[in-house]
């Protein structure tokens, strides 16, 4: 059930699932918390309990309704397919779709309301269930989209439903603030967040301490965890160069014995490597350069490891041998 997935949010949560239940539901909510709460989440799960077409009220997770209402992890299309589940949000389409010259830099725009929103909401929604429209950063609203919006969110067609997302409630328009209900997200607990990091493979003491960095916000953590990530990776592939190219293998088996503990971690180091050998590789193919070789070569021996990490082979015995082969490229 999609509703089952937001994690501390009992009272949003309770809210939202009760309207549903009741079918007396508000057509322009206003979901108010900070960043990284579980807004959005909560946005798509409501539309999907209210374009689906199986028989539960919450929405069944499952139908194509259902899983067309929502959008899907990360590089893949960031706007739903449900013709009915439509996202509104600063910069989200390209200007010329939306009969402007220039990118909405600053806010989101009237002609984005009117194209996107004021063009369809008057006709009955394309699967004929229910249509919903979600704002994201809805504090972006410039104030003549924010007017043309009015007399809609007053009222909607039937089935028309609005969701406006705001984490700077003192920034939007007060017009919009009395037409909408509030429905309140509130900082998530240290230990949900903390969940939500060991699920990413976070080590418990580490999600500890960036849980409390991260005042409750689950997209702050990951944020937090990123960075470190990518910090560690660069630093991984820098010793491993060194290491290539120092006379003794003191530095090689210090790496293998340091960055050998977590395997998930480690696949992530030896991505950067390959991918480091890779772009070096062609760069040097592109200036006719000699090394051009010995750094493909490189980049097959570092592919090689992978694959051994892949069988659990011993990491740190596969970081060794890797580093002694690639030691042995001549450059
Ligand atoms: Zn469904």
């Amino acid at each position: 059930m999609p509703f089952d997935a937001i994690l501390g949010q009992p009272s949003a949560v309770g809210t939202l699932t009760q309207s549903l239940r009741s079918g007396r539901v508000h057509h322009a909510l206003r979901f108010e918390g900070p960043d990284g709460v579980g807004k959005e989440m909560a946005a798509m799960a409501f539309a999907q309990a209210l374009v689906c077409t199986g028989a539960d009220p919450l929405g069944c997770g499952t139908c194509s309704a259902c899983h067309r209402a929502v959008t899907f992890g990360e590089g893949t299309p960031s706007v739903p397919v449900h013709p009915d589940v439509i996202l509104v949000e600063r910069g989200l389409y390209p200007p010329e779709s939306i009969g402007r010259r220039t990118p909405e830099a600053q806010d989101i725009s009237v002609d984005q309301i009117r194209t996107v929103v004021l063009e369809h909401a008057s006709f009955p929604p394309h699967e004929g269930k229910a249509r919903v429209f979600i704002v994201r950063r809805a504090e972006e609203l410039s104030i003549s989209a924010a007017n043309s919006l009015l007399k809609t969110l007053e009222e909607p067609g039937q089935g028309t439903h609005f969701i406006l997302l705001v984490s700077r409630p003192a920034r939007l328009l007060p017009t919009i603030q009395s037409r909408t209900l509030r429905v309140r997200f509130a900082p998530l607990p240290d230990a949900i967040v903390m969940q939500l990091l060991q699920q990413r493979g976070v080590e418990p003491q580490r999600a500890r301490e960036v849980a409390a960095l991260a005042a409750g916000s689950a997209s702050a953590a990951l944020a937090l965890i990123d960075a470190e990530a990518s910090r560690e990776r660069d630093t991984f592939v820098e010793t491993a160069l060194e290491a290539m190219s120092k006379p003794d293998m003191v530095a090689a088996l210090q790496l293998a014995e340091t960055r050998s503990r977590d395997k998930r971690e480690l696949r992530g180091h030896l991505e950067a490597l390959a991918t480091r050998f890779a772009s070096r590789s062609r760069q040097a193919a592109l200036d006719d350069d000699a090394r051009a070789l010995a750094d493909s070569a490189r980049y097959q021996i570092v592919l090689q490891a992978m694959r051994e990490l892949e069988r659990n082979a011993s990491p740190a015995l596969l970081i060794e041998t890797m580093l002694m082969r690639l030691r042995a490229e001549e450059t």
